[in-house]
């Protein structure tokens, strides 16, 4: 692994300090100049951060918002062996947030890199390699924990429950509280909508939707349609860069979609060269994604699902049938 010059890290603010703030929607609502767009791969040498290996050959991949006033930053940060964390910078505010850090460590070294603070810790839901690292931060940065309040007996050091159809403020970027079970009970995916993107943690990965532990095929279903109920240029972050496993899956049971072909190749490359194939778009996502084309006739041929099943009985067989691949 080698690095990489990056003209990113002269964007970013180096000085800013981190003054976080919650409140209700209308409470401090300021006119927002949210804007996003993808940026540049930034490697380094494996044994800079930790003096150890980390599990992935990309450690940090840096999201930047651009317009004439960017505001939000996501920075991608890979834990555990394919999880990933996602670091939230507001510029404006250098208010910081992660969401789902599986460990510490990996979000110590990335926030000491630009000498940034943490405020807020957000978890889609309980399980440890969404939460492991909550207690940690917590304690080192004073930062908030906020989960699903149908959650709060499960999530470390919770701070703040929030629930279906609640709005929550990221230093003025207004988040919309999603309920997206099936994965678990208390699952909760957190949306954007100034940024247009959406984290889904283990509800809808790219190509694939989380396995079904705590909820049924129709909880599943109806998560994932509120989420495709977004815009089609949302963008998702999910909690696992599974994307190549998930298109061999997807390639098995639909051969012949164009689109899926296409994006599989691309997937490959990508993972070819060691990057990320997060954010997926919904739109990429509708077209290639098979628990996304559960009427599919391609799809329900190739597992033997009736014409008649409804969609949640075709979800259910085409979760069952990953599975067992
Ligand atoms: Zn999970």
């Amino acid at each position: 692994m080698f690095a990489k010059a990056s003209s990113l890290m002269v964007s970013l603010p180096s000085s800013s300090k981190a003054r976080g703030q919650i409140c209700k929607m209308g409470q401090c609502w300021s006119k927002n100049r949210v804007l996003y767009c993808f940026g540049d791969l930034f490697l380094r040498p494996l044994k800079l951060l930790s003096g150890g290996r980390r599990p992935f050959g990309v450690v940090r991949f840096l999201c930047n918002a651009s317009s004439a006033a960017p505001s939000l930053q996501i920075e991608l940060v890979p834990c555990l062996k394919d999880n990933y964390a996602y670091l939230l910078h507001d510029v404006d505010t250098g208010t910081v947030g992660v969401v789902d850090p599986s460990e510490a460590v990996p979000i110590i070294e990335a926030l000491s890199r630009k000498r940034q603070n943490l405020t807020y810790i957000l978890n889609t839901h309980h399980h440890y390699d969404h939460t492991g690292g909550n207690l940690e931060l917590k304690a080192r940065y004073g930062a908030k924990v906020i989960g699903s309040g149908m959650d709060k007996d499960r999530i470390p050091g919770i701070d703040i429950a929030l629930n279906d159809g609640d709005k929550w403020m990221f230093a003025g970027h207004e988040v919309l509280v999603m309920e997206t079970p099936g994965h678990t009970k208390g699952h909760i995916s957190y949306y954007f909508p100034g940024a247009k993107v959406i984290f889904t943690g283990d509800t809808l990965f790219s190509l694939s939707c989380g396995k079904l532990f705590e909820g049924s095929p129709q909880q599943m279903l109806s998560s994932l349609n509120r989420i495709t109920s977004l815009p089609d240029d949302t963008k998702i972050y999910c909690g696992h860069e599974y994307t190549l496993s998930n298109s061999k899956f997807a390639l098995s049971i639909e051969p012949k979609n164009k689109a899926l072909q296409t994006y599989a190749s691309q997937v490959a490359d990508l993972r070819k060269k060691g990057q990320p194939t997060v954010p997926t778009t919904l739109e990429r996502e509708k077209l290639c994604n098979p628990f996304l084309r559960t009427s599919s006739t391609e799809i329900r041929q190739a597992l033997n699902i009736s014409a008649s099943a409804t969609d949640a009985q075709a979800l259910g067989a085409i979760r069952e049938a990953k599975d067992n691949w």
